[in-house]
């Protein structure tokens, strides 16, 4: 049986816009790695009567409605009594839910009032979702063919009962198993992406395919459902297989985390190490480089080399190449690569020059106008980039760091530089 499934937020911040929704939108990526099918999104504030108006519409339409916010212990939060009402149920205390409240409370040193046991009321019958990251407990229960999901609001506690309680419990009400691979494309567009599938994707009922774009890389997830893990990952292997000879070189992994992830991999597992020489990306690589732990082992350092003095400086840069092709040009990206292996003592070696906008340059290249180079023992080479002229200055960075990584993949994998 296929679920559709309701996300329903309470709290008149989101309404506001106080607060972005990030709860919906983490519950919705992890539904959708679970092959349910998230079709509203519903916000609501923390009013009963629109609340309860919520509620009537989202038990017509969908089969799964999970809520979030308006679990605690003030009169504002009212998600438990609205969905109890909505489907005749009482709210009855539960003894083992106030004590791990009064343990909590005991814990964390803090004074306890009595509205907190409030928290302790839940629907009759329900089954009581644990809360080991705050006090409210969350509940499920199934009510007139709808099942009722109810989780905190606060992020810190959302996530980890979706994930620790949630999950367990909606893997009981699909049959079989479910498994998914990602994998993660570079170099192509979304759209373009989707254009080559369409075909494909529409055929396709178990496993089936869902693209999605992301900060300039594409992921596709193939889902397949069957009754066993060994005959799902036999349903996805050959969609897979035909995806990866599909799109070739632009599949740079699969179930792995990023592109700089599989850079550090990919560098370590060889014992080469990097260093990077930012200009527009102002240490953005290093920055993704150094999120990952352990990236010591591989990533030396980097020079945020941002002005023309730093290339010339600590990078050694000739400078009648910035007089003669300006700081943005292919020219001057290769010898900030070259000089980076220099300074650095390194392998490998990165570097980005371009505009980020959301003005030109001084020479009059456009905003997007960008090159990153890679220099490896007796070799140098540039991508240059053209990331359109829209100034979103973020995007434009995240990009360039990104074909920078790209370029060391590509050569690490034995693959050409550009296609
Ligand atoms: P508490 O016990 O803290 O009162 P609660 O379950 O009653 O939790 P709310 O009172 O609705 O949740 O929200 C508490 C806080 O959680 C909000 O101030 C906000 O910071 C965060 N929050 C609530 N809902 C969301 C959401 N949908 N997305 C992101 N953050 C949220
Ligand atoms: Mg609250």
């Amino acid at each position: 049986m296929s679920h559709t499934v309701e996300i329903l937020s309470v709290g008149t911040e989101l309404l506001l816009g106080n607060i972005a929704n990030t709860d919906a939108q983490m519950l919705s990526q992890g539904l959708s790695g679970l092959g349910l099918n998230v079709y509203w999104h519903t916000v609501v504030g923390d009013n009963p009567q629109r609340a309860r108006e919520a509620v009537a519409i989202a038990k017509q339409r969908a089969d799964v409605i999970i809520t979030t916010g308006g679990l605690g212990p003030t009169c504002d939060d009212l998600t438990k009594n609205v969905l109890a009402e909505a489907f005749g149920k009482k709210l009855v205390f539960d003894e083992d839910s106030a004590q791990r409240i009064r343990d909590w409370f005991a814990r964390n040193k803090r004074t306890m009032t009595d509205n907190n046991l409030q928290q302790a009321m839940l629907p009759e019958g329900c089954t009581v979702l644990v809360n080991d990251w705050g006090t409210a407990p969350g509940c499920a229960f199934q009510a007139e063919g709808v099942h009722v999901i109810m989780l905190p609001g606060p992020p810190s506690e959302c996530r980890p009962m979706f994930l620790h309680r949630a999950v367990p419990y909606l893997q009981t009400l699909s049959e079989g198993v479910i498994a998914s691979h990602t994998l993660k494309l570079f170099g192509i567009g979304e759209s373009s992406m989707e254009a080559q599938l369409r075909d494909k994707m529409n055929a396709m009922t178990n496993p089936t395919l869902a693209p999605y774009a992301k900060e300039g890389e594409c992921e596709l997830r193939v889902t397949a459902k069957a009754a066993s893990d060994e005959e799902a990952q036999a349903l996805l292997r050959p969609t897979v297989e035909q995806v990866k000879q599909l799109f070739g070189p632009l599949v740079y992994g699969v179930d792995v985390p990023s592109l700089e992830a599989v850079v550090l991999e990919g560098l370590k597992s060889r014992g080469l190490t990097l260093g990077t020489a930012e200009s527009c990306t102002g240490g953005l690589m290093a920055k993704r480089l150094t999120d990952i732990s352990g990236a010591s082992a591989v990533f030396k350092g980097g020079i945020v080399s941002y002005t023309n003095e730093v290339k010339a400086q600590l990078l050694q840069v000739p400078a009648p190449l910035l007089r003669q092709f300006g700081a943005v040009s292919a020219q001057v990206a290769a010898a900030m690569a070259e000089g980076a292996r220099q300074a650095l003592g390194c392998d490998v070696a990165l570097s980005s020059t371009g505009v980020a906008g959301p003005d030109r340059d001084e020479n009059g290249n456009e905003v997007g106008t960008a090159f990153v180079a890679i220099a490896v023992p007796g070799e140098t080479y540039v991508r240059p980039l053209r990331l359109g002229t829209r100034p979103m200055r973020e995007r434009i960075r995240t990009q360039v760091a990104s074909h920078a990584f790209d370029l060391v993949r590509r050569y690490l994998s034995g693959l050409p530089y550009q296609d």
